[in-house]
């Protein structure tokens, strides 16, 4: 467990009043219906420069030198936050904590921050293996995904791929092996000749898996793959 989820995870009481619509998740203000109170949802982290294709925080708007050496499968990458407190706390009590109510909120930020413009033909969500999904009884990346989709009017697709390998989980290897971990986690039967496809998972972080995704889709025909994400960590994670 990350050091900054056990304050958090302290607040246990107070998260089950929030979600029935008392308290904000954070700082425990009055929040009417709403997880977050205002003043916490303004101050999520967010970086208003990142790198167009892989998303991660930088100080310019053209792509970052990581993506100019070695040009990532995925076109375009937008995220919503910073993966750090509180939105990583928050992610852990989506994924490890069952807050499924959280799925809601970061979809509707997402939106609110990313979304409009040209929109992609059809929403994918990063498929979890189905060992991890009956193990955690649900997939994140898929909740908000459903969210995304109706704010959208874009369609979703769950099934299109599958993971059909149970990688290590990414963050316990160092980041020059992620890339091997991750290769050929997913498979997909379909033919997507010519769709833009945005895929959407909660956190990115060296990109690894998300690319392999890309890569996957790329194969069966997709023209176009952008990366939807709630929260993307920087470099030195
Ligand atoms: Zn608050
Ligand atoms: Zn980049």
């Amino acid at each position: 467990m990350s050091i900054s989820l056990r304050p958090f995870l302290k607040a246990g009481r107070t998260i089950g009043h929030a979600l029935l619509g008392q308290d904000c998740l954070l700082c425990q203000a009055a929040s009417r219906e709403k997880l977050l109170c205002e003043a916490c949802a303004r101050e999520l982290p967010f970086t208003a420069l990142a790198c167009p294709r892989c998303a991660a925080p930088g100080a310019a708007t053209a792509e970052c030198g990581a993506c100019i050496a070695d040009p990532p499968h995925f076109d375009a990458s937008r995220a919503a936050f910073v993966y750090t407190f509180p939105v990583d706390a928050l992610v852990q009590s989506l994924k490890y904590g069952g807050q499924l109510a959280l799925a809601g909120l970061f979809a509707q930020e997402w939106y609110r921050r990313c979304g409009g413009a040209r929109g992609p033909d059809l929403i994918v969500p990063l498929p979890l293996h189905p060992a991890r999904l009956a193990e955690r009884g649900f997939n994140q990346a898929a909740e908000i995904a459903k969210v995304l989709s109706r704010l959208s009017g874009i369609a979703m697709d769950a099934r299109l791929a599958r993971r059909v390998r149970n990688t290590a989980a990414q963050t316990a290897l160092p980041w020059r092996e992620r890339a091997t971990n991750v290769r050929g986690a997913f498979a997909c039967n379909s033919d997507l000749g010519g769709l833009n496809i945005a895929v959407v998972d909660d956190v990115m972080t060296t990109g690894a898996t998300l690319d392999e995704f890309a890569r996957t889709l790329k194969k069966n025909g997709a023209a176009r793959v952008e990366n939807w994400v709630i929260a993307r960590t920087t470099r030195d994670v």
